[in-house]
């Protein structure tokens, strides 16, 4: 196969993609995608991870700090982070027409934290951080930056800016982005023999047993591990198990920075550029 027809395959995949949304909230997607293939599904797993631009601080002036913390790993701590992302709004540093180092209020933000123990010793949040702009702040106001004894300081300028988790791990807009087969579970009845073996030893509580009959009670949570299949004592075994070929699961657990369904439609986006882009040198290269 010649690397167009590659390409051609890989595009010509959502077209026919089916998506069927699970879960979804805040932070968590799942969904199902049929008919489609791993190379697909994995590309959008390690775009999601790797390519997907998010928020977080890249640079911190410190102006002063009486704490017990070096400035670096202050630094690191607020550089880790998870922070609110527009994507809408901001460029990629790189892409932005300022190009500039320090940046502009299209590539960066500007973010204070002014803090002071001055009762006895208590520990500063990430809610202390204030924000030039109130939709670029920390996902959560309850991670601790630091503790400050009696009469100690910290007070810094930081700048964040959209950046790529290929970069470094702080720009992940996800903690996780995993795909799996769509299970298929078979227990006939006629070949069954009773012995409950198969639902003991299931980690994920998939099987149960009914009036002496193995229910599916949760096929979604099975991670194809075949530990049923194994301690079935049946020969040929009495429970079949196995995956459609052409059908996912994926789940998505946002950092926070960007909601889940964002994180995947960014991907696909990403996934079309990069794929136009790699036809085009085809082209120049034929
Ligand atoms: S393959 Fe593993 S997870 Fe799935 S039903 Fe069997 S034991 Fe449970
Ligand atoms: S282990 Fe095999 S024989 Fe025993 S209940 Fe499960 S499928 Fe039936
Ligand atoms: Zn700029």
């Amino acid at each position: 196969m010649n690397r167009t027809v590659i390409i051609l395959t890989i595009m010509e995949c959502p077209k026919q993609v089916k998506i069927e949304v699970l879960e979804k909230d805040e932070m968590n997607l799942r969904v199902v995608i049929r008919e489609a293939e791993v190379p697909l599904i994995n590309a959008l797993r390690r775009i999601a991870l790797a390519e997907v631009p998010s928020m977080a601080i890249d640079e911190v002036v410190m102006i002063e700090n009486s704490s017990i913390l070096q400035d670096e790993i202050i630094a690191h701590r607020l550089g880790l982070t998870p922070m609110k992302t527009d994507l809408d709004t901001y460029n990629l540093p790189e892409d932005c027409e300022c190009h500039s180092e320090f940046g502009c209020s299209l590539c960066r933000v500007t973010l204070t934290l002014d803090a002071e123990a001055k009762e006895g010793t208590r520990t500063v949040y990430s809610g202390e951080i204030v924000s030039e702009n109130t939709n670029i702040v920390p996902v959560s106001d309850k991670v601790p930056i630091i503790k400050l004894a009696k009469g100690q300081k910290l007070k810094l300028e930081a700048y964040a800016r959209l950046g790529k988790g290929k970069n470094h791990a702080k720009w992940q807009p996800v903690c996780m982005c995993v795909y799996k087969y769509y299970p298929q579970i078979e227990v006939p009845i006629k070949d069954c023999g009773d012995c409950e073996k198969c639902v003991a030893i299931c980690p994920k509580k998939v099987l149960a047993m009914k009036e002496n009959k193995v229910e599916i009670r949760d096929l979604l949570a099975c991670n194809l591990c075949m530990d049923c299949v194994d301690a079935c004592p049946k020969e040929p075994k009495a429970i079949k198990v196995d995956w459609e070929k052409n059908a996912f699961i994926m789940s998505i657990e946002s950092s926070g920075a960007l909601p889940p369904e964002r994180v995947l439609q960014q991907a696909t986006k990403i996934l079309d550029k990069q794929l136009e882009d790699f036809q085009e040198q085809l082209k120049v290269e034929e």
